[in-house]
């Protein structure tokens, strides 16, 4: 069977492997379709030094299952956690399960793994399935970031009124967009730099009120319609930290995520200016995975459209290409969603 692997710089290969034998907690899925991740994309870019299988937001359906495995039946429509926190943990047990390590990871970009979602097959913690019913696979593959992005939403906590900056307009925060509008924040403000291109035509799409270009502008001095915002959702780079406290409002709160490695992962601020504008830093990190029924849900019930984040779809067998195109032509691409039968082109 067919699986993809990546190197930095941009380099992918498609290799014929035998299909991945299953442990007893484990499932066999065949692949029906993947999305690639902004995180895979730093891999390509510079982090892969060694030939790495990749793909973890993905879904499938459930072709085998080992002796242990209670929770899915072979033929399930699923979509997979990339973790999972310990159900017996003392931080679970205290009702906080977020506040555990992971349990059943999937993500493995240090080696032992042969196969990931880019793939015909792939195996999976069964811990980590699950299950769907109505939307389609290509929806399925967006769950895992939408996942991320409710994390986010839900650390900056929007409320009926609040005017919100959605700082950084990639796949997740453009969902958490839609999550902010739908949560009733009174103004939506989306930036991002001018080169977003197709990702700020969604913004508005997606309700934002005013796009703002921060090569063209200063937004530390935009005329925000309160003088500043109550909630930044920010998903650029750890840099920006700075630069967002000053679009806050008194007791504004900003939720971050973002991996960066090296020195583009020290972020400095005012703490004078965070101090007395009584503004509140929250990291938002989806480890273990969480919020994956609620995500279904949204979905399946129309409220969070995810089929317009899809900018490109190509065959497994042709993903050599179409994620090279994808990677060079940032101006068209949002969402590269990989797909393994021809009738979900
Ligand atoms: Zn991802």
């Amino acid at each position: 069977m067919k699986s993809t692997y990546l190197k930095a710089p941009f380099q992918f290969e498609q290799r014929d492997v035998p299909v991945p034998e299953v442990g007893a907690d484990e499932v066999l899925i065949k692949v029906k379709a993947c999305g690639f991740c902004g995180h895979e994309m730093i891999q390509a870019k510079y982090a892969a030094t060694e030939w790495t299988p990749f793909g973890h937001e993905f879904s499938g359906i459930v072709e085998k299952i080992g002796e242990n495995v209670q929770n899915v039946q072979v033929g399930d429509t699923v979509v997979i956690e990339t973790s999972t926190f310990r159900p017996y943990s003392d931080a679970a047990r205290n009702g906080r399960v977020d506040l555990d390590g992971p349990a059943s990871e999937i993500i493995d970009y240090i080696g032992g793994r042969e196969t990931m979602g880019f793939a015909e097959y792939t195996t999976a913690p069964a811990a980590l399935c699950v299950k769907f019913t109505t939307m389609s696979f290509q929806e399925g593959a967006l769950i895992e970031p939408m996942g991320v992005a409710m994390d986010l939403f839900k650390t900056a906590d929007i409320h009926l009124g609040d005017d919100v900056l959605v700082f950084g307009l990639g796949p997740i925060g453009l969902m958490a967009l839609q999550m902010a509008k739908k949560a009733g924040a009174r103004k939506i403000y989306a930036a991002d730099l001018s080169s977003a291109g197709k990702r700020a035509e969604l913004a508005k799409k997606f309700g934002a009120d005013e796009i703002i270009f921060t090569d063209k502008v200063d937004i530390k001095s935009y005329p925000f319609a309160r003088g500043g915002v109550d909630k930044v959702l920010l998903t650029a780079p750890p840099a920006l930290i700075e630069t967002a406290t000053h679009t806050l409002n008194l007791g504004g709160v900003l939720a971050f995520l973002g991996i960066a490695y090296g020195p583009a992962a020290i972020a400095s601020f005012d703490s004078n200016l965070v101090h007395h504008k009584k503004i509140q830093i929250r990291a938002s990190d989806a480890v273990p995975a969480l919020y994956f029924p609620l995500c279904i849900d949204l979905v399946e019930s129309g409220m969070i459209d995810l089929k317009s984040l899809i900018s490109q779809k190509f065959m497994l067998e042709d993903a050599v290409e179409g994620l090279t195109h994808f990677v060079q032509n940032p101006a068209e691409a949002c969402k590269a969603v990989m797909v393994t039968d021809p009738d979900l082109l």
